[in-house]
């Protein structure tokens, strides 16, 4: 289900010709009820540039369009994968602890740190898409502060995995659980890494950083771990490259 607002239909091309694959096109702000076993709700924009672009409509994204989920889970008896964020460390995943406990829907909350990987918008706005398209491009590549801030990256494909493997698995505790590669890197490493791996001539420009941005972030998956015997495979240059490869041929082919 998508509503478009940063979907691609492209990336659904390979789907297509499946007839075991059903797409709709939805806003889950609106109710709907499908006779489903299993609901993964990704269902917002993950970049700031995006979910900044109309804040009242991420806010109801975000609790109406879970609500509408969980009361549809609830209703056919289905399980609910919630994308969460590393970003809200602190607070609980109010609604959907409250229908767990309420009504018995079962839910499994992730903790989502930083992912990247193929198939990202071209105009996305977070670190990994912007310095690929920047170096390809030769423009210069825009480090926010001094670039010794940290983050750890996710490859997309890790983290399917994992979101399968908790969704197939007999253990029906509801999380939180971080998921996330957590190999650390300053964004000035990574912006070397992008220039190296393709061979860009790009120079670096420093910008102002963002407000609250924060200065380290790295998941302990220990829980992920034990759990479900689960753990990054794809290391970040090897990510990269498929990355990479991917933005080429849609930046020639644009
Ligand atoms: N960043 C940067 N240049 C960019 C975009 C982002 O230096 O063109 C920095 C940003 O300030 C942050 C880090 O890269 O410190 C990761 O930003 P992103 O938006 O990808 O994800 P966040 O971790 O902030 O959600």
């Amino acid at each position: 289900m998508d509503n478009y607002f940063t979907g691609d239909k492209r990336n659904l091309l390979p789907l297509l010709s499946n007839p075991f694959f059903e797409l709709v096109r939805h806003d889950v702000i609106d109710p709907l009820l499908l006779e489903v076993d299993f609901v993964f709700n990704l269902a917002c924009p993950a970049s700031p540039v995006h979910y900044q672009y109309n804040p009242i409509k991420t806010v109801k994204t975000n609790v109406m369009g879970t609500m509408n989920l969980l009361d549809m889970c609830k209703e056919v008896g289905a399980t609910l994968f919630q994308a969460s964020t590393s970003e809200v460390y602190g607070d609980p995943e109010t609604l959907c602890m409250d229908y767990h406990r309420r009504h018995g829907v079962s839910v499994r909350i992730a903790r989502i740190f930083n992912t990247y990987g193929p198939n990202m918008a071209i105009n996305d706005g977070r670190v990994v898409s912007n310095f690929i398209i920047q170096a390809l491009r030769g423009e210069p590549i825009t480090i926010f502060g001094s670039g010794n801030q940290t983050r750890s990256f996710c490859y997309v494909s890790d983290l399917v995995e994992a979101f399968v493997r908790w969704m197939n698995s007999s253990d029906a505790s509801p999380g939180p659980m971080n998921l996330g590669n957590p190999n650390e890197f300053t964004m000035l490493e990574l912006a070397e890494k992008v220039i190296a791996l393709t061979g860009s001539s790009s120079a670096i420009e420093y910008r102002e950083l963002p407000a609250d941005d924060p200065k380290q972030r790295q998941p302990d998956i220990s829980l992920v771990k034990k759990n479900l015997d689960w753990q990054p495979q794809v290391q970040l240059s090897e990510g990269l490259e498929h990355t990479i490869r991917y933005f080429r041929e849609r930046i020639e082919s644009t």
